[in-house]
This record gives C-alpha cells, structure tokens and sequence, in this order.
C-alpha cells in the first residue's frame, strides 16, 4: 500500500541515555489521507518528523516509503517527495514570482498562478499590484502572517509532493486565517499524504486519523471524532 510506514522505530538523541526520544514506534500514514500528530510539548513531534524525513536515523526499526525500506542510498528520494511547511513561513524580500519558483525554477506561469490560487484566498491573490512581479517585505507590500503562510504553503505544492508536513503551520494564526488554510488543505486531500503537527485541536477537525504521542511513544491512535470525545 502507499504511504509512509514506521515500523517498530526507536530512536535517542544520547545513545548513552535510557531516555527514548522515539519508542516502538508503529505507524502507517497512508497516501491520500491526512494525519494529525499531537502531542504536548516534548511529546516527540518533532522527532517524529525528523525521521520520517530522513533527517535522522531510526536506531532501530525501521521506515518504509511505498514498501520499500529507506536506506541512505535512497533517501534522496523521500527528499524529493516530500514538502515541510514550518511554523515560521521563510520568505525572502523579493518579488511573489521569486519566493514561488524558488525550489522550482522550470515552473510555467500557469502553475504560479495555479498554486497560488490554490493555496491562497481570493482576495490575497486580488491584492497583488503587480501580479506575480509584485515586491514583499519592506520593499513592497506587507503580507499577514496568514499570507505569508499561504504563499509558503504554494511553494510547497508547486514541488507536487507526494507527502506534505505541516509542522505547527497554523499555530501562530488567528482561526479566520487557520480556517484558510485548512480550506486550502481540504482541496489537496485525496492527492497527497498530509501530515499535520497540532497542538489546538481545532487545527485537526479534518484529519482522517489521529495519532497522539506522550514521551516518545503513540498512547492514542483513531479517527478524531473518538478522540475529540474524550478530550
Ligand atoms: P515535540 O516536538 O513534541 O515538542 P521533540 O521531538 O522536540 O518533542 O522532543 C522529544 C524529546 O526529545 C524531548 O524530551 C526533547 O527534550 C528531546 N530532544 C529533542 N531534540 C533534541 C536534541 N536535539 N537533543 C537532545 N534531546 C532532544
Ligand atoms: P524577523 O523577525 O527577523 O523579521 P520574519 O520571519 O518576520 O523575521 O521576517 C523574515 C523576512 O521577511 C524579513 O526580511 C522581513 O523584512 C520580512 N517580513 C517580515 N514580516 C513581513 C510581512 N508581514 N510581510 C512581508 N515581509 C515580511
């Protein structure tokens, strides 16, 4: 089946600790089906990802892409695969066109316009003097925190990825601007493995699975509906 699989991963960031950063860790994110990842501070989130990205190595266990185990020979293909979409939108003071076509330089007009569209309201796209060639930061126009995090988050689906990370992407916006977002995120499910990072409950209303960490390990796992029951 495709997706991104854990299978019995551990994980410590001191190999002489007893501390596990990651234990046991059995998961399977399906492809075309979003998951949340909550957890409280220290939960293991970020560990979380991290793996999955390839960023560090299981200790133990193992990952799995489409079935196939990752090994260092074929990281680089997870790499290609997937988008990270931070907390902290990462923007330079160019142009709209510039921050867009940043990782994907080939990209046609029509796509530009297409993943900002899709990931942006209307009327962001509406408020662009010059279009694509419109300035930002403090040589053009000021974007709001949601802006700035929609037109990240277009920049990552330009890449067409096949899993996309969203690590605590909306924690820092109001909920006008986080329901943007997970309008933009409804549109995208079914096409791509979402993976979403929370703390706020409402920020995973939408996700088809839910997976709940405490001290490195999952302590929960379901649809949110059973979970949001029992909050
Ligand atoms: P979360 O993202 O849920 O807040 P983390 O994955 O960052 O949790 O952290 C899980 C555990 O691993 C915590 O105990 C944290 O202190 C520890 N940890 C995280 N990063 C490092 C690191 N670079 N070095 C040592 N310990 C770390
Ligand atoms: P900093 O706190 O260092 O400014 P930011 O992530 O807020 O970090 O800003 C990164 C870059 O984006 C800076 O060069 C800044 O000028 C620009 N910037 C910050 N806020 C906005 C905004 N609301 N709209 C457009 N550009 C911004």
């Amino acid at each position: 089946e495709k997706g991104i699989e854990c299978k019995k991963v551990f994980f410590r960031y001191n190999k002489k600790a007893n501390t596990y950063a990651m234990k046991n860790i059995d998961v399977f994110f399906p492809s075309n089906c979003m998951t949340a990842v909550i957890g409280k501070s220290g939960a293991g989130k970020s560990t979380l990802v991290d793996l999955l990205m390839g960023l560090n190595r299981p200790e133990r266990g193992e990952i799995l892409l489409d079935g196939i185990q990752l090994t260092e020979r074929n990281l680089h293909s997870l790499r290609r695969s997937i988008s990270y979409v931070p907390q902290d939108p990462f923007l330079f003071n160019t142009t709209v066109r510039e921050n867009l076509s940043l990782i994907q330089p080939n990209a046609s007009e029509d796509q530009l316009w297409d993943a900002l569209r899709f990931a942006a309201a209307d009327d962001f796209v509406k408020r662009l003097p010059q279009g694509l060639d419109t300035l930002i930061g403090d040589r053009g126009i000021r974007l709001s925190g949601g802006e700035r995090q929609r037109l990240v988050l277009a920049r990552a689906i330009l890449r067409e990825p096949t899993i996309l990370v969203l690590d605590e992407a909306t924690s820092a916006l109001d909920s006008e601007n986080e329901t943007n977002i997970q309008e933009a995120l409804e549109k995208l499910k079914g096409k791509m493995t979402i993976i979403i990072i929370a703390h706020r409950l409402s920020t995973i209303r939408n996700a088809d699975q839910v997976i709940v960490l405490d001290k490195g390990e999952i302590i929960q796992q379901g649809e949110f509906r059973d979970l949001a029951k029992e909050q």
